[in-house]
């Protein structure tokens, strides 16, 4: 069999591996436009901080592929002859598979702003961007972000790292509104109050205004206030990256539409990842998955159908982390911004600010947890995760939140605090916190 993998992301890459484990003779080459090596996308701000060097976001040394028989070509593929089993590609030759992998991710979205071309003005998705952020916000003063999300605080908190005064316009009242509850938007606000970020919310970029020489000079809000900067970042989502699927007949919706065994409409032909959409999501679950680890899990349920073991592929429990300045954030299962009638909640905040907990629970006896927002605080995955699909009710949940700690320097005194909180708010449950002995083995085994 040759595999051919179109895209050496976390989900081409994961796919690799595990086939190179399932299949030992499997021919597999991986083609990727970007990068001769996979990289960790994630890691991107990191370098431009001085973090890290490039070298350092490559989990696999050079030699690796290698030693490990997994071909690699650095080319755009162009074109794709799914009757013929054969992808073209940008260096002039073409490359034949038996069965093909599309795991091209997503592109950066522009919402046709008046001015986005000019120079200065970016999105960051890639190594491109990054050299691109790197040059153009040399020796600048002010950088103007637009889009309230995880990529927002990101470039805001990556030219802070380099003293530019970082302006940063969000349109909803809040910030990341469609994912946070306001108290813990609230949280987000004040590591930017801490590190003299300006948000801007209720505010819309109308146009990017240039100078003679074509480089931004200001940005314009739809209300008309002109904000002087030098550069502008669009962090305003992703989008399948659908380029080479639709120079067939590969069947696209917004993304490439695959079936629970992450099969698109052609025979042998795959897509899993960022660029593939889910023709019938599981309940609770999106039809495109953006995220590193959801990108991880595909690529490797996707290898097993490949080499012979049909495999449908289930997401599991919601999990996603970030980090906002100094304040990590994880989150787990069901944990809406706006909870229906059908969902209570549970919230602790410590008084300094700089931790919190949301549990999230079903408002009918027995009160089963389906979700959690920490903030401050590590929770250990596993334990989450177990009492999500258990169902374990909530007073049983902050009876044993001890198994749950993944941070024993810090987390005893919290506990302590988060049940005396609950206590008051839902005076009828008195929980008793329980000792963290031995509740962590009965509760992951
Ligand atoms: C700055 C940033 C920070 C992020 N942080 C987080 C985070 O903290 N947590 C999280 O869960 N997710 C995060 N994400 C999202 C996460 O990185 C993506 O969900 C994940 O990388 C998608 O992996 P993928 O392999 O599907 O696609 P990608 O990583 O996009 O890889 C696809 C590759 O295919 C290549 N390609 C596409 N078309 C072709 C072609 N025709 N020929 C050859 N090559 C092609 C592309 O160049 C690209 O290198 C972040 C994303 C960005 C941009």
């Amino acid at each position: 069999m040759h595999l051919v993998i179109v895209g050496n992301g976390i989900t081409g890459v994961s796919c690799a591996l595990a086939v190179r484990r399932l299949r030992p003779d499997a021919r597999i080459t991986l083609v990727s436009a970007e990068s001769a090596h996979h990289y960790s996308r994630t890691a991107l701000m990191y370098v431009y901080m001085g973090h890290l060097r490039l070298s350092d976001i490559k989990p696999y040394e050079d030699w690796f592929w290698d030693e490990n028989r997994l071909g690699l070509v650095h080319a755009t593929a162009t074109a794709l002859n799914t009757r013929e089993n054969r992808l073209t590609l940008d260096n002039g030759t073409t490359l034949a598979y038996d069965q093909l992998l599309l795991a091209t991710g997503s592109q950066s979205t522009r919402y046709g702003w008046p001015g986005q071309h000019l120079a200065g003005v970016q999105s960051l998705y890639g190594l491109p961007d990054l050299a691109a952020m790197a040059r153009d916000t040399h020796a600048i003063t002010r950088g103007v972000v637009v889009g309230g999300g995880l990529i927002g605080a990101e470039l805001a908190e990556m030219l802070h790292s380099r003293g530019i005064e970082a302006v940063v316009l969000v349109r909803d009242a809040r910030y990341w509104a469609s994912v946070l509850p306001p108290e813990e938007a609230n949280l987000v606000d004040a590591q930017f109050e801490a590190n003299q970020i300006q948000v801007r919310y209720r505010t819309e970029l109308g146009e990017i205004l240039g100078d003679a020489q074509g480089r931004v000079r200001a940005v314009r809000t739809t209300a008309g206030e002109e904000i002087p900067c030098q550069w502008v970042g669009l962090a305003t989502g992703v989008a399948p990256n659908l380029a080479l699927a639709n120079t067939a007949d590969v069947e696209t919706d917004r993304g490439i539409l695959v079936d629970e065994y992450l099969r698109t409409s052609v025979p042998n032909v795959y897509a899993a990842g960022d660029c593939a959409q889910h023709r019938r999501p599981a309940a609770g679950e999106v039809a495109i998955e953006q995220l590193w680890y959801t990108g991880r899990m595909q690529g490797e349920t996707v290898a097993h159908t490949l080499c012979g073991q049909p495999t449908p592929y289930r997401r599991g429990v919601w999990f996603n982390s970030a980090k906002f300045f100094n304040l990590e954030y994880q989150t787990y299962g069901q944990a809406p911004a706006q909870p229906g009638a059908e969902l209570s909640s549970f919230y602790w905040e410590h008084p300094a600010g700089r931790a919190a907990l949301r549990i999230y629970f079903r408002a009918a006896s027995p009160q089963a947890v389906v979700g959690f927002n920490a903030l401050g605080l590590r929770l250990r995955q596993a334990v989450c995760e177990a009492w999500i699909r258990q169902r374990a009710p909530v007073a049983t949940v902050l009876a044993q939140l001890g198994a749950a700690n993944f941070d024993p320097e810090f987390f005893p005194q919290h506990e302590q605090a988060i049940v005396a909180a609950f206590n008051r708010q839902f005076p009828e449950q008195r929980v008793v916190l329980r000792q963290r002995k031995g509740l962590l083995a009965r509760l992951t085994s």
